[in-house]
């Protein structure tokens, strides 16, 4: 099957207006009658992209927002692409964590291609220049130029 799961647009996210969000995962629960629920961001994405196909059942979310309703974040998704999306996105969640937010995603591909600048006096490699630059330490950026942490999907 081919790999359909659509970018992120950088659109803020529209949290559901009504609803509770269950106790699992912060997904909008909205009352359909008879004591009978729907999920939230299912009724947005039905509403948006029409009926779930046979082999994409889930409701994913490129914005990793499960109170989200926004159209353009919703798509349908099979369980593996669910899962590749849940993925990634715990892979930048990582990171961000890891380092305690003291670097950005925007700095790390800053350092990246600055990495690649030769830096003065001839050496080959300025990862110590670019540890002060962003104050942290020698390991954190020879891992992020060596590809250790920090992965791009
Ligand atoms: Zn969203």
């Amino acid at each position: 099957m081919k790999n359909t799961i659509p970018r992120f647009d950088g659109e803020p996210c529209i949290l559901s207006p009504i609803g509770k969000p269950n106790s699992r995962g912060g997904y909008i629960r909205v009352p359909t009658g008879g004591g009978k629920y729907k999920m939230a961001h299912r009724i947005a994405c039905t509403e948006a992209h029409g009926r779930a196909p046979w082999d994409k059942p889930i409701a994913g979310h490129t914005c990793g927002t499960p109170a989200c309703i926004r159209p353009s974040h919703l798509f349908w998704a099979s369980v593996k692409e669910n899962m590749a999306v849940c993925r990634s996105r715990q892979r930048h969640m990582r990171g961000e964590e890891h380092h305690k937010a003291k670097l950005t995603w925007e700095q790390v591909r800053r350092i990246r291609k600055e990495e690649h600048v030769p830096a003065e006096h001839g050496r080959r490699s300025n990862v110590m220049a670019l540890a002060n630059k962003y104050g942290v330490s020698y390991v954190t950026i020879y891992a992020i130029v060596k590809g250790q942490t920090w992965k791009e999907d």
